[in-house]
């Protein structure tokens, strides 16, 4: 599992859409208002208001009274610690996006790990959508292949996206799905 050494890392993972090669966007749904225009807001559960800020470039975290109808993110809070996660995505054509997880510890608010949890690619063939989901977490890559209502799932071990070039990648794990 790729570990980042710090939010900047990770948000610079991949900045750019290996596909229509426009600028990827961090989150752009979760934008509250606009004084946390630097800050990326994680609320604590479904149930409160309340939530966790973390600065983009200083990475410092503080307490919100998140006070709009904020999105509600899926994050767990157990025992001192905070997980949730957090999408990179092409907005421009929504084919390629990663997810990154963080985890911190709520006692001295302080970001512990951060990883790269998912990746996800998706080409269009005349009416058949195939998609490549890495989940780096589970160690699996799955082919999903959409054709009308009709979904299929092959699941693999996990296999290396090669981002600079997309249908070598594509073509690569389509033929190790026949075998599998
Ligand atoms: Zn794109």
């Amino acid at each position: 599992m790729k570990i980042f050494n710090s939010l900047k890392e990770a948000l610079e993972y991949q900045t750019h859409c290996p596909l229509c090669k426009k600028q990827l966007s961090a989150d752009s749904k979760t934008k509250i208002n606009k004084d946390y225009d630097n800050k990326f807001s994680f609320s604590y559960s479904s149930k409160s208001n309340e939530g966790i800020l973390i600065d983009k470039t200083t990475e410092e975290i503080t307490f919100t009274k998140i006070v709009s109808d904020s999105i509600k993110r899926k994050s767990l809070n157990i025992n001192g610690q905070f997980w949730t996660s957090l999408y990179i995505e092409c907005e421009s054509c929504q084919k390629y996006s990663y997810n990154i997880q963080l985890k911190f510890n709520t006692q001295d608010l302080h970001l512990f790990e951060i990883s790269l949890n998912s990746e996800s690619i998706t080409f269009e063939e005349n009416d058949l959508i195939t998609e490549i989901r890495n989940g780096y977490f589970s160690g699996e890559t799955w082919l999903i292949t959409y054709a009308g209502n009709d979904t299929k799932t092959t699941k693999l071990p996990l296999l290396k996206i090669n981002l600079d070039n997309p249908a070598e990648t594509l073509n690569r794990i389509k033929k190790l799905a026949i075998f599998s």
